[in-house]
């Protein structure tokens, strides 16, 4: 490569043609040409002569449809589009009539842009040093908006100066300008050019062109004449050849580069979210609801099983509920005949059978419990002495009734919290003397509070002794229901079979009746399909906010389309100073991600927020675990590069001289 001639740009036969629709505007035809290092050349003609598209040509920017290109002696029209991007980034300087500068970002940043799509954010220094050498020292942090039209063409000259490029090539580049900055700019493109550098401009001014060293003029595509103005020394350029600087280095700071250029893209991606605040809301909205709506319905699900769970352990696991009529009937008994009937002494009989430890039988109904003015109705439910120890159910205060009470059908009577907070206003009730169904009871006790569980409030109740509920009160003559407490679960089944078979003898049932005449249930079985129960539940309430997430990831993309098609000419910018298509990739990607982020942690605290609103609200025990808000965490993550993958390959994929001209 060192040793081919002094042309540093070689054109061969070089045809661009446009086609739009049926007409064709052959914009290059068979141009051959050829520039050495450290001249200046000035290309005229009228307007659509085919200028700038040589230009571009000659920058890397777009291909010939025909012909060749030797960029410093070596075939360039049969690059990929990242090749040509690394080429365009470390060998050609663009110089634009619109000056193209990035608008968010101050004029410093501005000129430091190619060298992070080069690697070479470690040499931060060259920016100030090209802006301090366009004599904008002071101005460096100001952003476009804040600078004249000169000076924005000199940030732009600082910047195609950064990565110290062979050629710089300048579209009109003071088209845009009064005729003071024309000559400021002028007049450093002249001073590059005595520096060494390969300068290409396009004018429409023939004093500008005069300036150069050789002028082609160009009509229909054509190069109608080529001449020297006059004869400049060909210094040889000092420009070190690309690439060659200690590529050993360069590779070893390819990680540290990577993540500049991440933390870069990150800083961009907040940039583009601050600058659009309402717009980013509003497309994160749903991300931010999806996220909410997740941790919140994960909350109340996972909530749900531990106050079930509390429940049920105060069921215990190693109960037997036996009850009349079949399982299958929903408890209802339809054959009179064959449904057995339970006694008091059904339960005394049971208390006898191997591995039972405890028997409960107990009825229930509802009634009126009167105190002074006061007056609740509640459910009453007669127990056996067991009761309390079964059930979780030792008094709070006061004392469970005993065995000689139970045994004179005593009036005596533990009421649930419910009830001392409506007959008694939350005072201490024990000794005094209530009137339930206008049978007057005296208190002894204060039952645990249980709250709300199966069939309601568990506090809505006083409990008596079975035999008062049953032939004082109530008057009936069976028990609604046996409890039977085993003294271990691994003998459960035995017992179960023990109890079935007492039962039949007891009852004299036919085989054939067996399932009609009563049902044992083990609370154990219950507890599980509850808890499975629960948990789909869990998965169900998940599933629909996943879906609403997958809603919000849709509105990520679309703002993230609205955004690529906004930027346009940024990307073409970006591409045009030497950005691959992973870079653009990377960029959209990130910013895409940023955005579901913000969502995603806004949405975590809403939904945080409504766990705790509902826990004061409601008193549901409401737990947010870390690994909901860690999956969802990743699922924003997910979405916003799922969703960001579009929008991002679109940019990425954009030509970059179409996207400069986009309107
Ligand atoms: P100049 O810079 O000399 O004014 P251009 O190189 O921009 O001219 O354009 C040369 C011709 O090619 C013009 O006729 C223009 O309309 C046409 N042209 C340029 N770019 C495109 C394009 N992307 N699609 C179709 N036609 C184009
Ligand atoms: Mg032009």
């Amino acid at each position: 490569m060192k040793d081919t001639p002094a042309a540093v740009i070689r054109l061969q036969k070089v045809s661009k043609t446009y086609r739009i629709g049926d007409s064709e505007v052959r914009a290059m035809q068979d141009i051959s040409l050829e520039i050495q290092a450290n001249e200046f050349v000035a290309i005229m003609g009228p307007s659509g002569s085919g200028k700038s598209t040589m230009l571009h040509i000659l920058g890397l920017l777009d291909r010939p449809d025909q012909g060749a290109y030797y960029l410093e002696g070596r075939d360039v029209s049969k690059l990929g589009d990242d090749a040509l991007a690394s080429l365009r980034n470390r060998c050609a300087g663009f110089i634009f009539q619109q000056f193209h500068l990035l608008p968010r970002m101050s004029a410093l940043q501005n000129v430091a842009l190619p060298l992070i799509y080069s690697n070479q954010n470690h040499m931060l220094f060259k920016a100030e040093e090209r802006i301090r050498s366009v004599g904008l020292e002071e101005r460096k942090s100001h952003k476009p908006n804040e600078l004249s039209g000169g000076q924005q063409q000199r940030v732009a000259i600082a910047r195609s100066l950064v990565n110290d490029p062979l050629i710089i090539f300048a579209d009109e580049p003071t088209g845009n300008l009064d005729s003071k900055s024309e000559e400021e700019i002028i007049g450093i493109l002249r001073n590059l050019h005595r520096q060494g550098k390969t300068v290409v401009m396009v004018t429409h001014e023939r004093d500008l062109a005069e300036m150069a060293s050789r002028i082609i003029c160009m009509r229909d595509g054509r190069i109608i004449s080529d001449q020297a103005v006059k004869k400049t020394p060909r210094a040889k350029t000092e420009v070190p050849p690309a690439g060659s600087q200690d590529r050993s280095k360069a590779y070893a700071q390819k990680n540290k580069m990577f993540l500049t250029e991440m933390a870069e893209n990150l800083r961009q991606g907040f940039q583009a979210l601050l600058t659009n605040k309402m717009r980013s809301f509003l497309s994160m909205l749903g991300i931010l609801i999806g996220v909410a709506s997740v941790i919140a319905m994960l909350a109340l699900g996972k909530g749900a099983e531990v106050s079930m769970q509390k429940s049920m352990s105060s069921l215990g696991t190693n109960l037997l509920s036996i009850r009349s009529g079949g399982f299958h009937r929903g408890g209802v008994a339809q054959e009179a005949g064959a449904v057995t009937r339970f006694t008091l002494q059904d339960a005394e009989a049971l208390a006898k059978v191997p591995h039972i430890k405890r028997v409960s039988a107990g009825v229930s109904g509802r009634g009126q419990a009167v105190y002074g003015n006061k007056n609740w109705s509640t459910t009453i439910r007669g127990n056996g002495l067991d009761y309390a120890a079964m059930r979780a159910a030792v008094p709070v205060l006061g004392r469970y009734f005993n065995t000689a009470e139970m045994q004179r059908r005593a009036r005596v009577a533990v009421l649930g919290q419910t009830l001392v907070d409506e007959l008694f206003g939350g005072g201490n009730p024990v000794g005094r003397i209530i009137k339930i169904n206008r049978i007057q009871f005296q208190v002894i006790g204060v039952l645990p509070k249980k709250g709300e569980g199966f069939g309601g409030n568990q506090d809505d109740t006083v409990v008596i002794p079975v035999t008062t509920a049953m032939y004082r009160m109530l008057g009936k003559k069976f028990v609604d229901a046996i409890d039977v407490e085993i003294d271990d679960l691994k003998f459960m089944e035995k017992a179960e079979e023990a109890i079935r078979s007492l039962l039949v003898k007891r009852h004299n049932v036919r085989p054939e009746d067996e399932e009609d005449a009563f049902s044992i249930r083990n609370m154990a079985e219950m507890q599980e399909a509850l808890k499975s129960m629960t948990k789909t539940m869990t998965m169900l309430l998940g599933c629909i906010a996943a879906i609403s997430l997958l809603v919000g990831g849709i509105g990520i993309m679309n703002i993230m389309l609205v955004s690529v098609t906004e930027r346009t000419r940024e990307i073409g910018l970006r591409k045009a100073i030497g950005a691959r298509k992973k870079d653009i990739m990377l960029q959209f990607l990130i910013e895409a991600v940023v955005m579901t982020i913000c969502g995603g942690v806004m949405g975590i605290a809403t939904g945080v927020g409504i766990a705790v609103l509902i826990t004061a609200f409601t008193g549901w025990v409401v737990s947010v675990s870390v690994s909901s808000v860690l999956v969802v965490t990743l699922f924003s993550i997910m979405v916003g590069l799922v969703f960001g993958l579009w929008p991002a390959q679109k940019a990425a994929e954009l030509n970059p001289i179409e996207a400069l001209r986009y309107e």
